[in-house]
């Protein structure tokens, strides 16, 4: 990497500011950014997909280890000051101004082994995890900054107040710990909640689309109404007949049922 100034130099050389619609929290400190590079833990070859670069702090820190990175950004005003990182970084960094929310990643990918690596915006931190989780395009690992309340969801065990669907879709697919907090300071601007990063592998197991697509509807009727029993919660699906057929107790609420347990649900619906 040739050198650049620093990144807040960066930023008021041309006169950037983060906005809140895009949910931008910056992070401009290169030492943290790093760490977070080493618990992606990248393999040699392997191609790195960030969304959501901003001002290129995990971008940089990224291109550090020699790989090369396709970075995703939906707001343009970052394109002058990442052009600067690609040119330090001899065109290895690939610039697509989309939303990560619609972009085909297994195009982007070009059947290089990739992995994902962000400081995701809050706002669509969720339903980007899930359309990783699901969609065809596999990455080799996923390294991932949330809100804190969010990555506990993600890695929340059974019968824990935080387990849900997100848990379930996340377990079931994936290999998912929690591997960094980081306080609301380390931002800037800083969000109102701490954050943190989970690691995730998917598992080569990982249920075929037909079996997740059956485990979205269980999980979101049997969570939707987690009070309740599933003969109840799940009526819809086939409620008590579901259940029996699955080996699962009509009378248990969603948050006592296992992975294992809302799997033989999916496989039997
Ligand atoms: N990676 C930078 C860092 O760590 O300093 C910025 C992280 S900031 C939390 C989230 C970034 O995602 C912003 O640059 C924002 O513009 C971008 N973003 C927000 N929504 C997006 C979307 N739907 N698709 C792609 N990028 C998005």
């Amino acid at each position: 990497m040739k050198p650049l100034p620093n990144i807040s130099e960066s930023l008021a050389q041309h006169g950037l500011m983060a906005n809140k619609t895009f949910g931008q929290h910056f992070l401009l400190d290169l030492n943290i950014t790093r760490k977070i590079v080493r618990l992606a833990d990248l393999k040699p070859g392997v191609r790195v997909i960030e969304v959501g670069p901003g001002p290129g702090g995990l971008t940089r820190a990224l291109l550090e280890t020699g790989a090369d990175v396709v970075a995703i950004e939906k707001d343009r005003r970052f394109e002058v000051l990442l052009n600067e990182v690609s040119e330090a970084a001899d065109g290895r960094l690939r610039l697509v101004f989309e939303d990560a929310l619609t972009v085909d990643e297994g195009q982007l990918a070009e059947a290089v082994p990739t992995a994902i690596v962000a400081n995701l915006p809050y706002n669509v931190g969720t339903p980007l995890l899930i359309k990783w989780m699901t969609q065809a395009f596999q990455p080799v690992s996923m390294t991932l900054m949330f809100q804190k309340e969010v990555a506990e969801r993600i890695i929340a065990p059974v019968n824990s107040e935080a387990y849900g669907r997100l848990a379930v879709i996340a377990q079931a697919t994936c290999q998912a710990r929690l591997v960094m907090d980081l306080p609301a300071k380390a931002f800037t601007p800083p969000p109102k909640v701490a954050s943190a990063v989970v690691h995730l592998i998917p598992r080569p197991d990982r249920p075929s689309p037909g079996l997740l697509d059956a485990l979205q509807k269980v999980t979101a009727a049997a969570f939707g109404q987690r009070r309740k029993m599933l003969r109840s919660s799940l009526k819809t699906l086939g409620g008590e007949a579901l259940c029996i057929k699955a080996g699962i107790s009509p009378d248990a609420r969603a948050e006592t049922i296992s992975i294992e347990g809302f799997l033989a649900l999916a496989a039997s619906l």
